[in-house]
């Protein structure tokens, strides 16, 4: 599941959820005035870890900025989604990075925890955000407080830049999970936020769909796992293209979307939904590609409001 508070996990696991794809940590800063302690974070991410054990628990570190504006943490910036966010944020600001990373590595202590990097565009920023993870790690052994020694660290795929040099970032990473949200906003310069342009927002547009299989294909090369966490993953008709499209080892999403997305994976066959994300890679528009897919799940899955259409 994707989660954004302890308070969702309840229902994350009352709805099967095998771990936690995505933990989107910003909202532990959001609607107050201070910065929360390394105590803060440890005490939220252990409740998480344990609850999970041993299934994973992917903390993405924090992505303030763009989408998510925290007015106490962020700058007014003309292009917010273009500025600093993501990870550019917490290399700029290592000490709230640091305070985080030591959370999550001394939750990792209590059971299976990942770490995520999110918005990552270029090689030097996961090497930087890697040197400063081993001070951390340096610095939690010299106070002798146990964490977690061989972390696996990840990163979001969902900038075209990462997508499109996928093969060089797998060498440096232990998993890739795409963030079709950020991705599909960047490739097609559609603000994922503005009603004026909402109908431009196409996640089955041609490119999105060419990146998404070149991401897959890098990381099955690379043989790094692959997940995908956007919002693509909790739609039945996009994530059948997205099973199609190439390997994938886990799809995260908001809880309540798991029981249709497991429905639809346990009632087409791998063959099919690689046939028909093949047929829609040949496609040019969207609206063929909307069209075809929309019948294809109409005739499979007609008795099943869960498979709306895809507008
Ligand atoms: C994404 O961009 O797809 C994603 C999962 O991250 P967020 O929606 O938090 O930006
Ligand atoms: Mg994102």
């Amino acid at each position: 599941a994707n989660i954004e508070t302890n308070l969702e996990i309840p229902l994350a696991k009352r709805q099967g959820a095998q771990g936690v794809g995505l933990f989107r940590t910003e909202y532990l800063f959001m609607n107050r005035q201070d910065l929360p302690s390394e105590e803060e974070h440890f005490q939220l991410y252990k409740e998480t870890v344990e609850s999970f054990a041993p299934d994973p628990v992917i903390i993405r570190t924090m992505d303030a900025g763009g989408d998510k504006i925290n007015p106490k943490l962020s700058k007014i910036e003309a292009n917010p989604a273009l500025g600093l966010r993501g990870i550019r944020y917490s290399l700029k600001e290592q000490d709230i990075f640091k305070d985080q990373l030591r959370a999550i590595l001394r939750a990792g202590h209590f059971g299976n925890v990942k770490i995520m990097y999110p918005l990552v565009s270029g090689l030097e920023e996961i090497q930087k955000a890697n040197e400063i993870l081993e001070e951390v790690k340096e610095s939690l052994s010299r106070d002798g407080i146990p964490f977690k020694k061989n972390v696996e660290v990840g990163i979001m795929i969902e900038t075209p830049s990462a997508a499109v040099i996928a093969d060089m970032l797998a060498s440096a990473v232990d998993f890739f999970s795409i963030g079709t949200n950020d991705l599909i906003q960047y490739v097609l310069a559609v603000d994922r936020t503005n009603e004026m342009v909402a109908s431009l927002y196409q996640p089955l547009h041609p490119s999105a769909l060419r990146l998404i299989e070149l991401i897959l294909k890098s990381a099955e090369k690379a043989d790094i796992e692959v997940s995908v966490c956007g919002s693509m993953g909790g739609n039945p008709l996009t994530a059948l293209i997205l099973l199609g499209l190439g390997k994938i080892d886990s799809i995260s999403m908001y809880a309540h979307s798991l029981p249709k997305i497991k429905k639809m994976i346990r009632n087409i066959s791998l063959k099919d939904a690689k046939d028909i994300s093949s047929h829609v890679l040949s496609l040019s528009t969207f609206k063929e590609i909307n069209n075809y897919v929309n019948i294809e799940l109409k005739n499979r899955f007609s008795d099943d409001s869960n498979f709306a259409h895809l507008n």
